[in-house]
C-alpha cells in the first residue's frame, strides 16, 4: 500500500537535501548485490534520521538491524563529538560491504558494528542510550523495546520503523492475521499503552513509532 501520492513523495524529496555520492552508492550497491534492497531507509527518511539525531544531540544511539549501513550512516553523521553509534546486525554475509562503507564515510570511529542475535547482545550493553532504532525483525520488536526501556536516559528517543506494516496493520474483520502483522499490532498497543512514555506513530514512510521517555 502507498501511503502518500508518488508524485507528492517526489515532491517531498525534491525539497529534502540531496542524498550525497556515498548514500547514492550504497543504495546502488544494495539494489545490484543485496536480497531484499527495499529494506533500505532511503533518501527522506535518512534525512529526517540525521536531522532527528542532530536535534537529540545523543550521546549513545543504538541501532537493531544494520543491514547495509544507510540508516547507521545517517544517523552518525547526526551524532556530535563524542558521540557514539552501536550498531546490530544477525546477518554476517554483509560484514564486508558494511565495514567498507563505514570507512568511506570517515565516521568509522563512532561506529560500533556488531554482529550477532540482537536479543544476545542487547543484555550485554550497559547503555544508556540516548536514542534507539528498532528495525530488525518485526516479531522481536516488543522484546527489543523490553530490553532497551529501563536503559534509556530521560528524554531518550525510541523509534521503531515500519510500524503501519505496508497497511496490513488495518486488519479486515475475518481476515487471518500473520505473525508478523500481529507482533506489529501487539508492539504499537504496547507502546500506546506504556505511561513510561509519550508517543507518536508519524505516518512516514511505512510508519515511524516515535516514543520518548518521560
Ligand atoms: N536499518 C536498515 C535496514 C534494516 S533491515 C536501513 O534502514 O537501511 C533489517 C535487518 O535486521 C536485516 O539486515 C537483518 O539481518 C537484521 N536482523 C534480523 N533479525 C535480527 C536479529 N535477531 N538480530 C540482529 N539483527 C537482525
Ligand atoms: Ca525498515
Amino acid at each position: 500500500m502507498e501511503f502518500i501520492d508518488p508524485a507528492l513523495l517526489t515532491y517531498c524529496e525534491d525539497h529534502s537535501t540531496e542524498e550525497d555520492t556515498l548514500l547514492k552508492k550504497i543504495t546502488r550497491e544494495t539494489q545490484a548485490k543485496v536480497m531484499l534492497p527495499r529494506m533500505i531507509s532511503g533518501h527522506l527518511q535518512g534525512k529526517m534520521l540525521e536531522l532527528f539525531t542532530k536535534m537529540q544531540n545523543p550521546k549513545t544511539i543504538l541501532e537493531i538491524g544494520t543491514y547495509t549501513g544507510y540508516s547507521g550512516i545517517c544517523m552518525a553523521r547526526g551524532l556530535g563529538k563524542g558521540g557514539k553509534l552501536i550498531t546490530l546486525d544477525i546477518n554476517d554475509e554483509l560484514e564486508t560491504m558494511v565495514r567498507g562503507f563505514f570507512e568511506e564515510s570517515g565516521l568509522a570511529e563512532q561506529i560500533d558494528y556488531r554482529l550477532g542475535n540482537a536479543i544476545e547482545i542487547i543484555p550485554t550493553l550497559p547503555g544508556p542510550f540516548d536514542m534507539v532504532f528498532i528495525d530488525a525483525d518485526k516479531n522481536n520488536y516488543a522484546r527489543y523495546y523490553e530490553l532497551i526501556i529501563d536503559k534509556m536516559n530521560p528524554g531518550g528517543i525510541i523509534l521503531a520503523d515500519n510500524v503501519l506494516w505496508s497497511g496490513k496493520i488495518l486488519v479486515e474483520e475475518g481476515k487471518k492475521i500473520d505473525k508478523d502483522t500481529q507482533a506489529i499490532l501487539d508492539f504499537n498497543s504496547m507502546v500506546q499503552n506504556d505511561p513510561r512514555v509519550e508517543n507518536a506513530l508519524l505516518p512516514i514512510r511505512d510508519g515511524v513509532m516515535m516514543a520518548r521517555k518521560i
